[in-house]
């Protein structure tokens, strides 16, 4: 097979993972349209955009993961690149400027420590023969030995091991070749060499380049098993809390096959969407993993992003007094983000908070004037008591449903009401803040977390 054939296949072959961030534009024929030769968006640590030729080292595997479009079973063309090929790929599209890094994943048509190798290898070459010193993103597989994964770490920005299924169970049912154990056991390791990496370089002279200094990511796909966001929730809080990964990334599971284990139709994106936006929640605004699904409730409301869900069920905690109230509580305000809290803070210091600047600093007044005083004052018409599903309805940043059972007219769906930004906009960021979360539960044990775990 002809490298450009090569490329295109690996490229598209890549496209499932989604724990670089996003891909790039799909429009054909557009200016920009990046998709196509692989090109896709990450974030380094100090927040810049870097474009990356995102591709397979072989798409040959001998695992048969139901939902993966690369199984061993299913029947697609298969190609491997020679290092060298791609090694001149790479460098070429570094020279041209299409792209400052790579991000490389690979299907296991070996040995686990042989894939992880022969991605070392390119790695390797580029590094120390080509002198590259752009962005890696290399792929952890798990059950590779030690010394592979501590040369990996030297040759890469970021390590991922993505643990795709969020329960031993549908690991089992659905990708019975891995083991959640050693996928949390790769992820442990990799956690405790940046750590050893960061106590050996404090204080030194002349400090080295850091093993993976991007740290590590993950991905998990959603809808493909039964699985609840409860328990896809609890477990990226878990690793978040565990292995300190930088971000988990959640892909809508994409049908590739009819196999009777898996939905017939994906699931809706509104359903990643919510996860991203409880993600960000545990990440940066200070919500434990108990505090975004309370009760007995399993799923994220579709009709209500998740803060605004939990401001409903605690009523009680508002109106928040925005010239008086912390950081933290101005977080837990629906409509208010970490912008609009900075700023308002600002215009404390100035003396110049007031109700009706409060758009102008980006509040998003259409959810936070329901739960806001400021001075004692409430805004125009929020003063009085709604009934909840009244409330509920004007919050949402959905259409309500028509019917008996829709309150009042339904509002318009306002996209800038989604607070958390999808992942093409955020930031990798760090885990710091992290806040504690409950026990592990069974399910987290079995695969490695929580108290007593490996
Ligand atoms: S290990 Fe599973 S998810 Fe990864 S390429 Fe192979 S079949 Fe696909």
């Amino acid at each position: 097979m002809e490298t450009a054939e090569k490329l295109a296949l690996l490229a598209a072959s890549a496209r499932y993972d989604a724990s670089c961030a996003s891909s790039g534009s799909a429009r054909r024929g557009a200016l920009g349209a990046a998709n196509a030769g692989g090109v896709c968006h990450a974030w380094t640590e100090d927040g810049r955009c870097v474009s990356l030729l995102k591709v397979l080292l072989s798409n040959r595997c001998r695992y048969d993961c139901a939902y993966c479009a690369n199984r061993a079973s299913a029947e697609v063309p298969r190609a491997s690149f020679e290092t060298d090929e791609l090694v001149r790929i790479v460098v070429s599209f570094y020279r041209r400027n299409y792209i400052e890094g790579l991000f490389l994943s690979s299907g296991v048509f070996a040995e686990p420590d042989t894939v992880m190798e022969r991605m070392n290898e390119v790695a390797r070459r580029l590094r120390r023969d080509e002198g590259f010193g752009g962005y890696i993103h290399l792929k952890a597989i798990p059950g590779a030995g030690e010394r592979t994964l501590a040369e990996a770490g030297f040759l890469a920005d970021r390590l991922s091991a993505n643990i795709e299924l969020p329960t031993a169970r549908a690991l089992a049912s659905l990708a019975p070749d891995k083991d959640g154990r050693a996928i949390v056991g790769m992820m442990r390791s990799i956690d405790g060499r940046i750590r050893e990496d960061a106590d050996g370089r404090r204080g030194a002279a002349r400090r080295p380049r850091a093993w993976a200094p991007a740290g590590q990511s993950t991905q998990l796909v959603v809808g493909a098993s039964p699985d609840s966001d409860r328990e896809i929730v609890a477990l990226a809080g878990a690793l978040y809390r565990e292995v300190r990964l930088r971000r988990v990334y959640y892909s809508a599971y994409l049908p590739v096959s009819t196999d009777p284990r898996l939905p017939g139709s994906p699931p809706p994106l509104l359903r990643e969407h919510r996860l991203y936006q409880a993600d960000w929640l545990v990440r940066r605004y200070g919500f434990s993993t108990g505090e975004i699904l309370e009760d007995d409730a399993e799923n994220l409301d579709p009709d209500l992003d998740p803060k605004s869900a939990w401001a409903l069920r605690h009523l009680d905690r508002f109106p928040v007094e925005l010239a008086k109230a912390p950081w933290e509580e101005l977080l837990r305000v629906p409509g208010i983000g970490a912008t609009g809290a900075r700023r308002i803070l600002e215009s404390r210091r100035a003396g110049g908070l007031s109700l009706e600047a409060l758009p102008s600093l980006g509040i998003v007044m259409k959810r936070a004037r329901w739960f806001v005083t400021v001075r004692g004052r409430a805004p125009a018409g929020a003063g009085t008591d709604l009934a909840l599903p009244r409330l509920r309805a004007l919050i949402s940043d959905r259409p309500a449903p028509r019917g008996d059972d829709a309150p009042g007219s339904a509002p318009a769906v306002d996209t800038r009401s989604l607070e958390a930004p999808h992942p093409s906009a955020v930031h990798p960021g760090s885990a710091e803040g992290v806040p504690p979360v409950p026990a592990a539960d069974p399910l987290q044990l079995e695969l490695g977390l929580g108290k007593g775990a490996a």
